[in-house]
């Protein structure tokens, strides 16, 4: 970026990507919500709206927008739903701006944040958001937040809060992200794992009025495991840590109940049944426990060995006039 706010001639300053599925209801007000923010920054802009193969509207109210707004608003259309993660990945795969940010297109993330957080993101190669007044069931601010002190932990980058989707990248980690080749991809903890500078703001928070969440129970139980492995394997040591602390623990107990029955005598024993039997279950349920976690590092890594595409582009609508991929002029960056 120069001082007159522009890249190449012809390259947006900020590119924003949205991920859509299913959001008619939603889009008729974001569009120009998102909009009229952008104009606000007073920089060249271009808004990607990624249509994760909705089954509604959502998909012809793109076009509109595109054809609307040519120059601003382009549609990137998805075949069928690969999920929120790969749909702005494939959106990360046309931006063409520096200034890279996501948002939710389910309004629970105001878009008028985006020319603060633009500003802040010229400056840091990674801009967090924590929810100010996050709008979100009990259950999920919990899990949240346990999840939070996890990746903290793992990722040593301080960070409140993982789950709010409105964030700035600059274009170099946007692109580091697009060569990491795992399937199962958590964007802002993986982009943290490439940014030398990082900050965090607050931004506000409502609840969903319009649409409904497009997570369930198990979509979401997924999206914490795909954060887990994207992160880490230490739950694997911990597997094995675990599992030495157990059989240690029953070994000690194999031999107290020996000696107990050797003061005591054969009838003491048959109560010893019963613990027994306790303690059998209690060592089921731990393997099963750890098989459970084995599974989901052998499911990836049987999804990742057989490298399908992350995401297929159908269709692309609205004006792009550079190839991604040309040469961007590097001396000029911060
Ligand atoms: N989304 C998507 N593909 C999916 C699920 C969700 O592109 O398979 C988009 C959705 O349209 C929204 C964003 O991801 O823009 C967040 O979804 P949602 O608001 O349902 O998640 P929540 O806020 O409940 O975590
Ligand atoms: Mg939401």
């Amino acid at each position: 970026m120069n001082e007159t706010g522009t890249n190449k001639v012809g390259e947006p300053v900020i590119s924003v990507v949205i991920p859509v599925y299913n959001e008619e209801a939603c889009l008729r007000e974001l569009i120009p919500r998102t909009l009229a923010a952008c104009r606000k920054t007073e920089k060249s802009f271009e808004i990607l709206f990624v249509d994760d193969g909705s089954s509604d509207t959502s998909a012809t109210l793109i076009k509109e927008a595109a054809k609307n707004n040519a120059g601003e608003v382009v549609g990137v259309f998805l075949n069928r739903n690969y999920g929120q993660h790969n749909a702005i990945m494939a959106g990360f795969s046309k931006v063409r701006g520096e200034i890279v940010v996501t948002l939710d297109a389910d309004l629970q993330n105001p878009p008028e944040e985006i020319p603060r957080l633009a500003t802040l993101g010229a400056e840091y190669d990674v801009v967090g958001t924590v929810r100010a007044h996050r709008s979100d069931s009990f259950f999920r601010k919990f899990s949240s937040s346990l999840v939070n002190r996890a990746v903290q932990r793992a990722t040593g980058v301080m960070m409140h809060d993982y789950g709010c989707m409105l964030r700035v990248y600059k274009r170099h980690i946007v692109e580091a992200m697009l060569m990491c080749q795992e399937r199962s991809t958590f964007i802002p903890v993986l982009a943290n794992s490439f940014a030398r500078t990082t900050t965090e703001v607050e931004v506000e928070h409502a609840a969903r009025t319009l649409g409904e969440s497009k997570y369930s129970f198990g979509k979401l139980i997924s999206l914490m495991f795909d954060l887990v492995t994207t992160m880490t394997t230490y739950p694997l040591r911990l597997l094995s840590i675990v599992g030495g602390i157990i059989s240690a623990t029953g070994f000690g107990f194999g031999i107290l109940l020996l000696i107990l029955r050797l003061i005591y005598g054969a009838e003491w024993a048959v109560g010893g049944v019963f613990t027994l039997f306790a303690l059998v279950y209690f060592f089921i349920g731990a393997q099963f426990i750890a098989m459970g976690l084995l599974g989901e590092y052998i499911g990836r890594i049987y999804h990742d060995v057989r490298a399908r595409p992350r995401y297929f582009i159908q269709e692309i609508v609205g004006s792009q006039p550079d190839n991604k991929g040309a040469l961007r002029d590097t001396t000029s960056s911060h």
